[in-house]
């Protein structure tokens, strides 16, 4: 399988008046196709501006994208004007964002709100585009989709509301589905059923989703492979049963060792001692050196490159080095 995601170098920074935030600052990843990759790591770490950098939809000002390249599907994205990229937007990448309810417009119904999205890219008659909305909505398991169609956000549920934005995302058949921490607002129980439904359309579809989480556990159910997100870089790489079984970063080690386990009896969790980096002043060197249990002199002075260090397997650390 090629690669349809390709992100070298990535760079976006916001600048402010308390100083240029560097959000992102060398992101490089890719995604094959109809895969999933996961994006973990902790909130303020780059994954939601990575996903917006993507999409073309880096607020500016403050925003920027200073440089690196996005090639998606052979086009580089980043030299696509704003007309250009809201053809992809939606046809063929389209986006599921966190909370549902501040992506619906509250007084239109939802299926309208589909209907809309399908007329606006392909140009088909709306009272077409809505049984076609009323087909997506069964495919999600929404019930009753043809009376469903007629409801409005505020008359359905969370759970409800974020399969109306999974049957608008996949409504042209997207290429590269994009879901931002999709389950974060809902119930547990809400949140498994969300994960399998994606899980089963990317089958379907056969599109390559980049999926974005804090949460590890949704990862490792859900992706082939898995980058760990730290201070607005990646520092590991690796297919999801490797990075889980064997991780080699000791970030993505804490990371791991953080979550509670049902089979082990003990009275105090693990923790990362110290707090995640100012982007503002990020640290020199390797930016998670100031936290780093296993911190070398070479760390504080010069940033550990992102290589492959067992097959399929890449981690910036400076302990891998030779
Ligand atoms: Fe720790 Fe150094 Fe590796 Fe960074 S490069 S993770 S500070 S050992």
């Amino acid at each position: 399988m090629g690669s349809l995601l390709e992100v070298k170098d990535l760079a976006t920074y916001f600048y402010t008046d308390e100083g240029i935030i560097k959000a992102l600052d060398g992101v490089s990843f890719s995604i094959d196709e109809g895969e999933i990759l996961g994006l973990v790591g902790e909130t303020g770490c780059g994954k939601s501006v990575t996903a917006t950098s993507i999409m073309g939809l880096i607020p500016s000002p403050p925003g920027r994208i200073v440089r690196g390249s996005i090639l998606f599907n052979g086009r580089e994205l980043l030299s696509l004007s704003e007309r250009q990229m809201r053809s992809i937007r939606g046809r063929e990448i389209a986006m599921i964002f966190q909370d549902p309810a501040s992506s619906l417009n509250p007084v239109f119904r939802v299926g309208f709100q589909v209907a809309e999205a399908i007329w606006a890219h392909l140009k088909t008659p709306i009272r077409e585009a809505l049984l076609k909305a009323a087909e997506l909505f069964g495919r999600v398991n929404i019930p009753d989709p043809l009376v469903a169609i007629s409801r409005y956000p505020h008359q359905l549920s969370g759970g409800m509301k974020q399969r109306v934005m999974i049957a608008m995302a996949l409504s042209l058949n997207p290429k590269l589905l994009i879901a931002d921490e999709p389950t974060t607002a809902l119930d547990v129980s809400i949140q498994a059923q969300i994960l399998s439904l994606i899980k089963r359309l990317q089958r379907d579809y056969g599109s390559s989703v980049l999926l974005i989480s804090h949460d590890l556990g949704v990862i490792s159910t859900m992706a082939h492979r898995v980058a760990v997100m730290y201070s607005g870089l990646i520092v590991e790489e690796g297919r999801a049963e490797d990075l889980f079984q064997k991780p080699l970063h000791p970030y993505t080690q804490g990371l791991l060792a953080a979550i509670p386990r049902v089979d082990e009896d003990k009275s105090e969790l693990a923790v990362i001692e110290g707090t995640i980096p100012d982007l503002t002043n990020p640290p020199a060197g390797c930016r998670f050196h100031p936290r780093c249990p296993w911190v070398m002199k070479i760390c504080e002075a010069e940033r550990p490159p992102l290589k492959a260090v067992e097959p399929k397997h890449k981690v910036a650390c400076h302990a891998y080095a030779g």
